[in-house]
């Protein structure tokens, strides 16, 4: 069977106002990645919105993390929505979504059926 996801490293995902959001534990787990204590990281790299912290990006747009030569620069410990894209159960409920999301990411194979698609988000 046709993969129905296969990441081509563009970063686009990377890009834009941050809907990147930490859960408590992740915040410690990417802070000792860092070598540094959570109060630095949460100061150094990210923001609170609606009661939520989330990775800041900078000036260019892109996710603080993001570099374009290695990209993720806390690739082992990178938080949950970027573990998980494009099987976000959005995507996986809607086929609509599924379309939509081919538009933001080349590494969803339009090639692929949706029910493929959603067999492999349990993968
Ligand atoms: S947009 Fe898709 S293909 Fe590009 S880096 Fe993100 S997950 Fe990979
Ligand atoms: S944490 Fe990594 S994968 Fe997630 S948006 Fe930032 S650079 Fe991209």
């Amino acid at each position: 069977m046709a993969k129905a996801f296969e990441c081509r490293m563009c970063g686009t995902c990377c890009y834009g106002e941050g809907g990147i959001h930490l859960e408590e534990r992740e915040i410690d787990l990417i802070a000792r990645f860092l070598g540094k204590p959570s109060e630095s990281f949460l100061r150094e790299s990210c923001e609170h919105r609606n009661g939520k912290v989330y990775i800041r990006c900078g000036d260019d747009g892109y996710c603080l993390f993001f570099d374009p030569q290695k990209l993720c620069l806390i690739h082992p410990v990178k938080p949950g929505p970027c573990r998980l894209w494009p099987f976000f159960p959005a995507i996986v409920a809607d086929e609509d979504n599924w379309k939509a999301a081919q538009d933001a990411c080349p590494g969803i194979n339009p090639s692929c059926s949706f029910e493929d698609f959603v067999r492999q988000s349990g993968e």
